[in-house]
């Protein structure tokens, strides 16, 4: 058995955009698992989503990027958005896996509506084996909407899948794309630096 010398976490999302409330989810889970690193992947064609309906993974990438630099404890990865095709998060914790070793524990996280709908995702069982997965509840979030059969099969993997409250996550993109849209101030949801790309770039003036 690999000896566990350090513990990443993986921070899965669409980031369309980035905002606060992703920011202190990282932290927050870094903190209480004692994360050394946490790094942040924004998906490419995750398989739930119609790509036409998602900003070009470039600004999205960028974005988070802008967002994540002044946390020393905070990276991004390419390897979602360089993939072509179909990105199934079994095959991004893989080469993960590779790039940063045996000895490397890694921590998914997402959020928890997400996280949730593990079991339909490719190879379930295969990703319990690659990480350990965190789910990110939003305020007034409860488990009694899950489905019975998703609550058994988690409680099957409780050292595996963990839940982690986060108040900051009252603030979501979709609700920061549509104030865009509507030309409401996004400021103090999202870093100034992000607020910036958002304005220079005319994102979201639009819908997708
Ligand atoms: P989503 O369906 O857009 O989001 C689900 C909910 O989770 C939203 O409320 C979202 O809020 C929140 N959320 C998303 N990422 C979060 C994060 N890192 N921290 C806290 N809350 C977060 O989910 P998604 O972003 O497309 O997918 C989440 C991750 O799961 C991605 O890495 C994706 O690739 C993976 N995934 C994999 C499969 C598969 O392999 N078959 C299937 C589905 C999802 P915001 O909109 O405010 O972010």
């Amino acid at each position: 058995m690999t000896q566990v010398l350090r513990k990443f976490g993986v921070m899965g999302g669409t980031f369309d955009p980035v905002h606060y409330g992703h920011l202190v989810t990282a932290e927050a889970a870094r903190r209480e698992f004692g994360l050394e690193r946490v790094v942040f992947l924004p998906s490419g064609a995750p398989p739930h989503k119609d790509p036409t309906g998602v900003t070009d993974a470039e600004h999205r990438y960028m974005m988070t990027v802008l967002a994540t630099l002044s946390n020393p404890h905070f990276d991004v990865s390419r390897v979602d958005i360089d993939r072509e095709g179909v990105t199934y998060t079994v095959d991004s914790l893989r080469i993960l896996r590779e790039i940063y070793g045996e000895s490397t524990e890694l921590y998914f996280i997402t959020g928890a509506d997400a996280i949730l709908e593990i079991v339909s995702w490719k190879d379930p069982e295969k990703l319990l084996e690659l990480a350990h997965f965190i789910g990110a509840t939003r305020p007034g979030f409860s488990l009694d909407r899950v489905p019975q059969s998703t609550q058994e099969w988690l409680s099957h993997h409780p050292e595996r899948v963990h839940m982690i409250k986060v108040p900051a996550l009252a603030i979501s993109s979709t609700d920061i794309r549509e104030r865009v849209r509507t030309g409401n101030s996004i400021r103090y949801l999202v870093p100034e630096p992000v607020e910036h790309y958002i304005r220079r770039h005319n994102l979201y003036k639009h819908n997708l």
